[in-house]
């Protein structure tokens, strides 16, 4: 059973082509609740209905098509991704999923294949960091409290929506048997590596600190060098023992010192004082914690030096499912395709409903140049075909398992 390439590409080409701009330079502008969007979920909501699913839209944009199973009362299999865009985008971040999830469906027609569970693709909107927020097509649909903090709350007569529409579009988790959603990958690992497809093991977590070493500001000319208590040269130090202290910890995990701020800041002033703003992203917690204890251990060190760790945020990441990961490298790699295991560096809707329990697969699809949110993204066509038809076979051996 094989996908065809041509017709996918042509309805790419038609579904997330809207709203490219006619200058050349310029992307495809198809921002959540914009005129564009809703076109585009219009056009794909008909392509849908004619493979014979059933599309409905809900009241923040999500569109939302059922196909029935044999057996209706079980849960829905999710297939999907986002529709909307940055400004200046390119083709594939988030529409390549929705009309690989439609490729799907119209071989399964072609077939005369119905499913075991009913199947629901879904086209989130709002996936991109907006006026509401990243993902909020997904976690409004999750029953995520955060789509209805104040910042969404502030925002969203903007775009005609009321907490009554985001709290009526909210469904029940243990209504999904699983999710499934294919993305571009936006970095440069797999066309590096020569690789076909990326499994993601989940989507890292994020934690920031402010770390402040205090010393004593003093006259630069008349301060010898033994007597100095010198904040940025203790900064210097502290952020190459941070550096070797990484080297504890397996990939995924990354760390960044992303600024410096030097009190007083003057040429003729030993710096006194020094904020660093710190930046830990990992799949596993334990590994953030034990760097910034490790850390504060080699600060309170430091001579001379008085310091402090702030935290600041704290964004837990998101653990596909093993069983979910298994069967996709298992499809792919009986398919002949090349691939490897990878964390997510960057938020996407699977998280949201891997957060939310459901059993959540991903896989990644390699960017040339590692470019995305750009005009010039691309993924090649036989990339395409390797991904679109790994999705394919995924979902039909998930209709045969039990995850719940
Ligand atoms: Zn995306």
């Amino acid at each position: 059973m094989e996908i065809n390439l041509q017709r996918l590409i042509e309805r790419l080409e038609a579904v997330g082509g809207l709203g490219r701009s006619d200058r050349p330079e310029r992307g495809i502008d198809r921002m959540a609740f914009s005129e564009d969007y809703y076109r585009a979920i219009s056009l794909f909501g008909r392509l849908l209905k004619a493979e014979g699913l059933s599309p409905t839209q809900d009241r923040v944009g999500n569109l939302i098509a059922r196909r029935p199973g044999l057996e209706n009362d079980l849960p829905a299999i999710g297939l999907g991704s986002h529709m909307d865009t940055v400004t200046d985008g390119g083709l594939y971040d988030g529409a390549l999923g929705c009309l690989v999830a439609l490729e799907c469906m119209a071989v399964l027609r072609e077939r005369g294949i119905t499913t075991r569970h009913p199947i629901e693709v879904i086209a989130f909107n709002a996936e991109e960091g907006g006026p509401m927020g990243g993902t909020f097509g997904s976690r409004a649909m999750m029953g995520k409290e955060n789509a209805l903090d104040q910042n969404a709350r502030q925002n969203m007569p903007a775009f005609g929506i009321t907490p009554e529409d985001v709290l009526s579009v909210r469904r029940d988790p243990a209504g999904f048997h699983s999710f499934l959603e294919l993305h571009i990958e936006q970095g440069s690992v797999l066309e590096r590596e020569g690789l076909d497809m990326g499994i993601v093991t989940g989507i890292v977590g994020i934690t920031r600190c402010q770390i402040v070493l205090e010393g004593a500001s003093n006259h630069a000319g008349t301060t010898p060098m033994g007597y100095r208590r010198d904040a940025l040269v203790a900064a210097a130090r502290l952020i190459c023992q941070m550096q070797e202290l990484a080297t504890r910890y397996p990939e995924p995990f990354v760390f960044t010192i992303g600024n410096l701020e030097v009190f007083p800041g003057m040429a003729t002033v030993i710096p006194g004082r020094v904020n660093l703003q710190l930046e830990m992203r990992d799949l596993v917690p334990e590994h953030i914690e034990d760097f910034i204890s490790r850390t504060a251990e080699a600060a309170a060190a430091l001579p001379g030096i008085k310091a402090e760790i702030k935290r600041q945020i704290s964004k837990p990441p998101a653990v596909m499912d093993e069983r979910m990961i298994a069967l996709l490298e298992e499809v792919g790699t009986r398919a002949g395709v090349s691939l490897r295991r990878m964390a997510s560096g960057a938020g996407h809707d699977a998280q949201v409903l891997a957060g939310s329990g459901v059993p959540t697969g991903m896989i990644f699809l390699p960017s040339k140049d590692g470019i995305s949110h750009n005009p010039a993204e691309f993924t090649h066509p036989d990339f395409i075909k390797k991904g679109a038809q790994v999705m394919l076979e995924a979902l039909l051996r998930l209709d045969a398992m039990d995850l719940r």
